[in-house]
């Protein structure tokens, strides 16, 4: 319970459905907590129209807020201002108010850049990727890995379409659009990137069959939970080094946070929080 709210209290709110999953609220709150900011995060269940009125309301009444799905790329035509990576995902995460106007950013692009030098230990520069899905984090993912450097990108998802979509606006010619699995097999890669859906539930079949790959040099699941994703695990049984989607969620919260507040977060209590609640 957040004790000492008052009537000055800055309100943010994740929007999205389902929200109830989130630790966005965990992380957030500890880092106010922290600071000893007067400020609340809240998560709302919200279908599209009443995602557009919160975004207004908590806006103009000082706040501001996340998007998750499925409402990141409605919330991108909802800004006054949006920031370059909303122009180049056509999704927007995170909003805010400043002069009368409303601000919007794509967090999940800084996030999972900062996230992959963490990993890393510095840029993917020059580095041959394989990213699996064309979805909202895909795009994120996308734009991060670009700027970062790397020399290809090889984009597979279920749906053929949506990758050849997401590769003209993202990926000009260092991204190529992959027909078939097979394509991968016997394939080397420095980094392959998962941003489907697969491994959300543990029953999920995998998103690839990692095996058959003669070579990976590090892996990322953007899927964070308490427990490794079932890629994570194969790629560890592989002697892949592998992370998970916890420090890209720590990174694109705290980029929202500095938007807000105007001041870098913790990220060490960011992190405290998000162990405490999944046991990792
Ligand atoms: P999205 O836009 O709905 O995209 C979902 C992706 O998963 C698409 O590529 C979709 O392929 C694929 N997919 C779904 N079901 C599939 C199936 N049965 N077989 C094969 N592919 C399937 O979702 P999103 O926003 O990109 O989110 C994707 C994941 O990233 C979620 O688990 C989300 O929690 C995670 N995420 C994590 C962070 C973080 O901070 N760690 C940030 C953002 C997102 P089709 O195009 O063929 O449907």
């Amino acid at each position: 319970m957040m004790a000492g709210v008052t009537s000055h209290t800055r309100v943010f709110a994740l929007l999205g459905d389902p929200v109830s999953h989130s630790s966005s609220p965990m992380i957030q709150n500890a880092a106010i907590r922290d600071l000893g900011l007067d400020g609340v995060y809240v998560a709302l269940r919200a279908d599209t129209d009443e995602m557009v009125g919160f975004v207004r309301g908590l806006a103009r009444s000082g706040g501001g807020g996340n998007i998750t799905l499925p409402h990141k790329e409605k919330a991108a035509t909802v800004l006054d201002v949006p920031s370059i990576a909303v122009k180049r995902t056509g999704a927007c995460n995170t909003f805010w108010e400043e002069d009368g106007r409303i601000y919007g950013d794509n967090t999940d692009v800084e996030g999972f850049s900062r996230a992959l030098r963490v990993f890393l230990g510095g840029d993917p520069e020059g580095q041959r990727v394989l990213v699996l899905g064309a979805g909202g984090a895909a795009r994120a993912c996308l734009v991060a890995l670009i700027d970062g450097g790397v020399s290809e990108i090889q984009l597979l998802n279920r749906t053929r379409g949506r990758a050849r979509v997401v590769a003209r606006r993202i990926g000009g010619e260092r991204v190529r659009v992959l027909d078939d699995e097979k394509e991968t097999s016997g394939e080397t890669f420095d980094l392959v990137v998962n941003t489907t859906r697969l491994g959300l539930d543990p029953d999920d079949p995998l998103p690839l069959d990692l095996s058959s790959l003669t070579r990976v040099g590090a892996l990322v699941d953007v899927i964070y939970g308490s427990e490794p994703t079932p890629l994570i695990r194969l790629a560890r049984d592989l002697g892949i080094r592998a992370a998970d989607g916890s420090e890209m969620l720590i990174q694109q919260g705290a980029v929202s946070f500095e938007h807000w507040w105007g001041i870098k977060p913790s990220l060490d209590v960011m992190r405290a929080s998000l162990s405490n609640q999944t046991g990792s």
